[in-house]
């Protein structure tokens, strides 16, 4: 953090010179050229020959004209080499505060088979579809071959133009596309659509008495049908009009012309969505690598004092890091089972299995209790059965 710090300040002084430099040179360049067009209609467009400045003044007037672009000119070339200067300092900052020696932690063999190559192609592809950018998806499908049907593009691009639609405050296509997927919302309990009347409500309410008429039979007409599942909601939207003639700001209701109303149905629409079509709402390439922002500067630490230690060998394990990272809660998805016996996580090698009395052990601690018997303790009950029961779990 505080390497970015350090670099963001001279990033800002660039900015900053870089600012003034324009500012300077606009003014220099436009008083120079007003000059320059002044002096040109008086010298061309005097039509009294009286007034008609006699030659050797002309030239002259020219040639100091002339020296003064030119002074002009060396000054803003200095500022222009100066600012130079600036930027080239933003380079070493970086090269001071951020290493470059990342050779260390290569691991080419994690990309070397055509099978990983295409999943890690799916998942970018899939991060731009979520994002809306579909020229960007062609070119990486069309570069990898990795071939895309129309059909799975479009869930995507309709859902990217609704959100653009919520963004400007229009409710329509969010609305058309909960009537067409209505059965499925309700059958993950969503409030989406509840949450779409309200804004609608909201927004007519806003626009004060004059939507009366309309605020009414739109409450017949969609808030009615959800009473069941909103009741103290819709009462409390029907309290509101009591202040429609007086205005809603300076009224106990005024939180509902609140703005976060609207980037709150985004974030409810892209979740309800999301779930829906079986996506996890965040890219997994987004995870992925706010993750990886977050272990690489350990891990480099640890790699570095490995390869200074001359102890490189200790990290062969496949699959497992060499210290353990704290992420935050968003980052697990799922829970981990780590064995009480042998103090390791589960592994696809080394899952977790179920004994006969409920307890869990790793399968490795199993085959070493057991040692080929049909007969073995459970360490923590000690209730004894037979090894081959035991079930392999699953998170
Ligand atoms: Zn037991």
């Amino acid at each position: 953090m505080n390497s970015i710090l350090n670099v963001e300040k001279d990033v800002d002084k660039v900015i900053n010179k870089f600012t003034s430099i324009l500012d300077h040179c606009d003014t220099c360049l436009s008083d120079l050229i007003s000059e320059i067009e002044n002096m040109r209609r008086d010298l061309l467009e005097s039509n009294d020959p009286e007034d008609i400045l006699p030659s050797s003044i002309r030239v002259n007037l020219i040639n100091h004209a002339i020296k003064k672009i030119q002074d002009v000119t060396v000054q803003l070339a200095k500022e222009h080499r100066d600012f130079h200067g600036a930027v080239s300092r933003v380079g070493k900052a970086i090269d001071k505060n951020f290493s470059g020696e990342y050779g260390c932690m290569e691991n080419r063999s994690l990309w070397s088979d055509e099978e990983s190559k295409t999943s890690l192609n799916r998942v970018v592809i899939e991060h731009f579809m979520r994002k809306g950018m579909l020229d960007i998806v062609d070119a990486i499908a069309a570069d990898t071959g990795i071939e895309i049907s129309e059909e799975v593009k479009k869930p995507f691009t309709e859902l990217n133009k609704i959100l653009i639609s919520l963004r400007k405050r229009d409710l329509k296509p969010a609305l058309d596309w909960v009537e067409a997927n209505r059965a499925r919302l309700a059958e993950q309990n969503s409030n989406l659509e509840f949450k779409l009347h309200r804004l609608q409500f909201i927004e007519y309410l806003s626009q004060g008495v004059g939507k009366q008429s309309e605020l009414i039979a739109f409450a017949r007409n969609k808030l009615q049908p959800l009473v069941s599942s909103h009741e103290k909601e819709i009462q409390t939207l029907m309290g509101s009009l009591l202040y429609l003639k007086t205005g809603l700001e300076n009224s106990p209701y005024a939180y509902l012309l609140d703005i976060l109303n609207w980037s709150e149905i985004c974030d409810v629409f892209i979740r309800d969505s999301c779930c829906l079509m079986g996506m996890s709402v965040d890219s997994p390439l987004n995870i992925a690598f706010e993750a990886g922002t977050i272990a690489f500067p350990a891990l480099l630490n640890i790699r570095q004092m490995m390869n200074s230690r001359r102890v490189a060998n200790v990290w062969t394990a496949k699959d497992e890091l060499p210290i353990v990272i704290e992420l935050d809660r968003k980052f697990q998805f799922h829970s981990i089972f780590a064995c009480p016996i042998l103090r390791q996580q589960s592994s696809d090698a080394n899952p977790p299995m179920r004994l006969d009395c409920g307890h869990v052990i790793s399968r490795d601690a199993l085959t070493k209790m057991s040692n080929g018997s049909t007969k073995v303790k459970c360490p923590y009950c000690p209730v004894e059965q037979n090894p081959q029961n035991a079930k392999q779990i699953f998170f």
